[in-house]
C-alpha cells in the first residue's frame, strides 16, 4: 500500500542522475575535486571559513566533539527532544550525556533557564539543536556558555539555510554539524558537513576524518605529496565524490526548496494552528529568524490518543512520524536520566510529525489537515465521555 502522502521524499530528475553518471566515467570515486567544490560552496551558504565533507551527520557530531576535547570524565549537555545520535556520540567520546528540558508547545527548542541549571563542573560542551529548523536563541545559548566557560556546538541537521539575525545557522558556534540524510532539507543519502571559523579547528577535523593522515590519497595521485605520517588516531568518515556531486546539484536547490516547504508549513498553520484545541509551535518566532522547515509539527490537544489520530491517518494513506521519543527515556539511557524534564515528558506525547517536502502539494496539505482535524474531533469527543 504505497502512501498516498508521504512524510518525506525525493524529488529525481536528469540532472541529478548526470550529475552522477558523469561522476562515475571520470574514474575517480573517492574524495576530490568534487568533494573540495562542496566544501568550498557549502562554506559559503553556513557562512563559515571551513567546511569539511564527512559520511554522514553522526560522524560530523562525532569529530566535533573530539575536535572540542571532550574525552572520559567531562559531561555534554544537550536537549532530550533529540535525534539519538548526539548522544551516542557523546558517550562514544567517553563522556556522558545530561539532558535539558525544552521551552514548551510553542517553542520546542531547548530551554535557556533548564539549559544554565543543566551545566555543572564537569560540563565541557553543549549541543544546541535548532528543531525542525527553527533557529534555537542562540544569543542565551551563549551568554550562558560564556559564563560557564562551555564550548557550543551547534546541531544543524534541519537547519542548513536557516538564519538568525542575518548569521546562518551552522556560523553561530564554534563548531556545526549538517546531515545530508534522503530525510534532510540537502538529501544525498548518507553524508553530512563540519563547519567552523577556526583554524586550528578545521586542522584537527581534517585529521579525524582521515585516518590522522597528513596527507590524502588525491594528493599523491596529483604527485603533490609522496608520503605521510599519522598525528592522532582518527577514522575514515570520508564522502565520496558520487554524493559530493548530488550534494552540489542539491545545494544549488535549498533555497527553493526551503521556501517552499515554508509555504506548505503556512498553509498547515492556517489549516490547523488554534482549532480543536491544536497548538503549530514556532508561531510567534523572532521576526529575524528565518526557518528551514526541516518538519511540520503540531502538539495534540491533552487527552487526545495520538496513536488513534496516527492510525485514522495512516488508514487514509497519510504518513506521520513523531521527533522524537526523547532519547532519556530509551532503554540505554536510562539509567543516565536524573534530571526532571516535565515539558518534554508532556509533549513527547502529543507531538505529531506532518508530511513535509518541497513538491507537496496545496490538495495534499488539505487532505492531511482535513483528516487530522477529524480524528481529533473524534479524539476529543471520546476523551470528553471517559470524563463524564
Ligand atoms: C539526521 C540527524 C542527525 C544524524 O545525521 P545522519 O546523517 O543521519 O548521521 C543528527 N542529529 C539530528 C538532529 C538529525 O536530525
Amino acid at each position: 500500500m504505497p502512501w498516498r502522502v508521504p512524510l518525506s521524499d525525493v524529488a529525481v530528475d536528469d540532472e541529478l542522475v548526470a550529475a552522477v553518471t558523469e561522476t562515475v566515467s571520470t574514474g575517480w570515486w573517492s574524495m576530490g575535486p568534487r568533494v573540495a567544490d562542496l566544501e568550498r560552496e557549502f562554506a559559503e551558504v553556513a557562512g563559515t571559513k571551513h567546511a569539511l565533507a564527512v559520511a554522514n551527520g553522526t560522524a560530523a557530531l562525532h569529530i566535533a566533539l573530539l575536535a572540542a576535547g571532550v574525552g572520559p570524565g567531562d559531561e555534554v549537555v544537550l536537549p532530550s527532544l533529540n535525534f539519538v545520535a548526539a548522544a551516542n556520540v557523546i558517550a562514544h567520546a567517553g563522556a556522558r550525556a545530561v539532558f535539558c528540558d525544552v521551552s514548551g508547545a510553542e517553542d520546542l527548542n531547548l530551554d535557556p533557564d533548564d539549559l544554565a541549571a543543566a551545566i555543572g563542573p564537569k560540563t565541557k560542551a553543549l549541543i544546541a539543536l535548532h528543531y525542525g529548523g527553527h533557529p534555537c536563541d542562540m544569543d542565551a545559548v551563549h551568554e550562558i556558555a560564556e559564563r560557564r566557560s562551555v564550548t557550543v556546538i551547534e546541531d544543524a541537521a534541519h537547519a542548513p539555510g536557516a538564519s538568525l539575525g542575518g548569521r546562518p545557522c551552522g556560523s553561530m558556534s564554534k563548531i556545526a554539524c549538517f546531515s545530508f540524510f534522503s530525510n534532510k532539507n540537502l538529501p544525498v543519502g548518507e553524508g553530512g558537513m563540519v563547519v567552523t571559523d577556526d583554524d586550528e579547528l578545521a586542522e584537527r577535523l581534517r585529521l579525524l576524518r582521515s585516518h590522522g593522515m597528513t596527507t590524502l590519497t588525491w594528493d599523491r595521485h596529483r604527485g603533490h605529496a609522496h608520503s605521510y605520517d599519522v598525528v592522532l588516531k582518527g577514522f575514515n568518515y570520508r564522502l565520496d565524490e558520487l554524493r559530493a556531486a548530488m550534494a552540489l546539484v542539491q545545494l544549488r536547490r535549498l533555497r527553493a526548496g526551503n521556501e517552499a516547504r515554508g509555504a506548505h508549513v503556512a498553509h498547515y498553520r492556517e489549516r490547523l494552528d488554534g482549532v480543536e484545541g491544536i497548538v503549530m509551535p514556532f508561531g510567534d518566532t523572532r521576526p529575524d529568524a528565518v526557518s528551514s522547515h526541516h518538519l511540520a509539527v503540531v502538539v495534540l490537544p491533552e487527552g487526545v490518543e495520538r496513536d488513534a489520530v496516527r492510525s485514522a491517518l495512516a488508514e487514509a494513506r497519510i504518513q506521520t512520524s513523531v521527533h522524537y521519543p526523547p532519547i532519556h527515556e530509551f532503554t540505554t539511557y536510562a539509567d543516565d536520566s536524573e534530571r526532571p524534564l516535565p515539558r518534554t515528558e508532556d509533549l513527547a506525547l502529543r507531538i505529531l510529525t506532518l508530511p513535509l517536502y518541497p513538491h507537496m502539494d496545496d490538495e495534499q496539505v488539505d487532505l492531511v489537515a482535513d483528516t487530522l482535524l477529524q480524528s481529533v474531533r473524534a479524539g476529543r469527543a471520546v476523551a470528553s465521555d471517559s470524563a463524564a
